[in-house]
């Protein structure tokens, strides 16, 4: 029997992993970050351009993978775009936690991303929906530039 939890969880899965937001080249980028997950062969490329206050004024992605990197990487972009620096920071402690602690709860703030939350249950599906998390981790710790990610590497969250 599927629960009514379960069939929300698939239905924005499958809406956001088949048409995902901010989808496309950020052209005036100031970080660029290439993510890679050879556990999944998962792939996003992510472009974050910051304000003069130093908040994400705009974020995208573009790559590749299975529908939960895809979905965690547009619901992630549609989450953080606008926020300041400590309100990503925030986010994403509170999203790795949603995805790795078992007796985390899942924060209002983080909307339909609580939905991913049955991915603690596989530790191969924790690096799917952290790829994009991992990316925008690193963009915040450079303010300009290029680097590339791995999930096979150590998170440290900021
Ligand atoms: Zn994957």
């Amino acid at each position: 029997m599927i629960s009514e939890l379960e069939e929300l969880y698939q239905e924005v899965i499958l809406d956001h992993s088949r048409r995902p937001r901010n989808f496309g080249d950020l052209a005036d980028a100031a970080v660029r970050v290439h993510g890679d997950n050879p556990a999944c062969g998962d792939e996003i490329h992510l472009g974050v351009k910051f304000g003069t206050d130093g908040g994400l004024q705009d974020i995208k992605f573009t790559g590749h993978g299975c529908a939960i990197s895809q979905a965690s990487a547009s619901l992630m972009t549609a989450k953080l775009k606008g926020k300041s620096r400590a309100e990503a920071t925030e986010m994403l402690r509170a999203f790795h936690d949603l995805v790795t602690d078992e007796t985390a709860e899942a924060p209002k703030m983080l909307g339909d991303l609580r939905l991913l939350q049955g991915v603690r249950k596989f530790p191969q599906r924790v690096k799917c929906a952290m790829l994009a998390w991992r990316a925008v981790e690193q963009a915040l710790q450079q303010s300009a530039g290029e680097s590339t990610i791995s999930t096979e590497t150590e998170f440290v969250t900021p």
